[in-house]
């Protein structure tokens, strides 16, 4: 394992040590700074941190919803007096909910701490130039990925989203050698390095990407277009302080979480027990040290699954898996719930398709749902096989998906491009 400058090398035991004191002094921080807190951990029993005797006692205490949110809004899970909040952010809003989130110095420090260890985890040194191709404002992505390249100490070039032609100049001029952006934008990207012929003038080695669920094709294909080493997919939200909360190290096996920042369960969320060890569900976060707006059980809505066992990288920080989606994003088409995650998953197997789909939904007169999959052709698929493709596709949504969508191949390139998250569901019934 290489040796880390802010990845800590704690054992799994001191981890627990850990998590258990960072635990107990939450519950103590909210109870003492949050009403709201204090009412809900009353309910529950719970007067102070010394009532958690073990990591399992988690399971009693109360879950937080995206409704609670609303309910502090502006400043909703307040624990610490306004005078000591140094900064607002919010989400991006992109399930209609914004999401507000106070940060006291210590919150933004943790928060450039995070960011800096994702760096260090994809292998970048002070010598990297790290070009900046996600949001800034309100939103934590651009201004996340600022912090951390200056806690490493590497340089940022903070360009934020769109500006194609800015982004290709500071990529050949600065010779940029990582880019922070979404995978649509990496994509994106690749293809205009690709037309413009800059190829060989970039040089270009990392991609860490994030904000929104990615499929191997489309990774292999900017991974190809660019020429890159390695590409990193990092995760995190406004909640978790913002990007960085977990990157998926070289080898790819999934996503190390800061477990000393963050409890991380994964329950059935319908029952909001705990699934067997290894399976998908909802992702539910503690935090341990946040202090202006600190998460307890917060039901993020997202779905993936913890990875037992210890990686091959030897980091002890535990894993889990890419985030398939949210649980929100599911759709009910005739009856069957249908997760944008499948529709990736069944093009996969389809070595004719570049793995770009859209997907209408409307509903006719008589209140009957109808589904439009456009479907990209790989460019070295054969535009003569397109009706047997079409049906090929089709069967096996019937097969896995159990719909039977209108399927339309359509040209390399001509469906949407994405600066930010991606949107490739068009829900046009209600
Ligand atoms: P929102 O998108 O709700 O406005 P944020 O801007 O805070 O809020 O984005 C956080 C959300 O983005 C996460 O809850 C998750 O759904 C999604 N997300 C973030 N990183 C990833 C990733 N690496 N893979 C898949 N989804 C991600
Ligand atoms: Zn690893």
């Amino acid at each position: 394992m290489p040796c880390y400058r802010l990845i800590p090398s704690t054992s799994q035991d001191e981890l627990y040590a850990n998590q258990l004191s960072g635990l107990r002094w939450t519950i103590d921080h909210i109870i003492k700074g949050s009403d709201f807190y204090r009412a809900r951990l009353a309910e529950a029993g719970v007067s102070s941190g010394r009532d958690i005797r073990s990591l399992d006692d988690l399971h009693r205490l109360p879950v937080t919803t995206t409704s609670d949110l609303r309910e502090g809004y502006p400043y909703p899970l307040l624990s610490v007096p306004l005078t000591d909040v140094v900064r607002l952010h919010a989400s991006s809003g992109t399930t209609g909910k914004r999401k507000v989130m106070a940060y006291t110095q210590n919150d933004v420090n943790t928060f450039s701490l995070q960011m800096a260890r994702c760096f260090e985890l994809a292998g970048l040194t002070p010598e990297d130039k790290v070009q900046i191709a996600v949001g800034y404002g309100l939103w934590t992505a651009g201004i996340g990925f600022q912090l951390g390249c200056e806690k490493l100490g590497c340089m940022s070039i903070p360009i934020g989203p769109g500006n194609i032609e800015m982004h290709l100049q500071f990529l050949t001029d600065v010779g940029s050698t990582c880019l922070g952006s979404t995978a649509s934008m990496a994509l994106l990207l690749s293809e205009e390095v690709e037309r413009n012929n800059l190829a060989d003038k970039i040089k270009l080695k990392k991609i860490i990407f994030g904000a929104e669920p990615h499929d191997a094709k489309m990774r292999r294909n900017f991974e190809r277009k660019l020429g890159l080493e390695d590409s990193f997919d990092i995760a995190g939200m406004t909640e978790m302080f913002g990007p960085g909360s977990a990157l998926d190290c070289p080898h790819h096996t999934g996503l190390h979480y800061w477990a000393d920042l963050f409890i991380i369960e994964v329950l059935n969320p319908e029952t909001l027990e705990p699934v067997p060890a290894g399976e998908t569900g909802e992702m539910v976060v503690t935090t341990l040290t946040k202090e202006a707006s600190p998460l307890l059980r917060y039901r993020t809505g997202d779905l993936s699954r913890l990875i037992p066992g210890v990686c091959s990288c030897g980091l002890q920080m535990p894993r889990h898996d890419k985030i398939l989606g949210r649980s929100d994003d599911m759709i009910i088409f005739r009856g069957v719930n249908i997760y944008p995650g499948q529709i990736s998953d069944v093009l996969q197997t389809f070595p004719e398709t570049a793995g770009e789909y859209n997907m209408q939904l409307w509903r006719d007169d008589n209140g009957r749902d109808s589904m439009l999959l456009k479907v990209e052709r790989s460019p070295q698929a054969d535009k003569g096989n397109d009706a047997n493709l079409a049906k090929a596709i089709l069967r096996t949504m019937q097969q896995r998906v159990m719909v039977s969508p209108q399927v339309e191949i359509v040209d390399p390139g001509q469906l949407p491009r994405f600066m930010g998250k991606a949107k490739r569901v068009e829900d046009k019934r209600f």
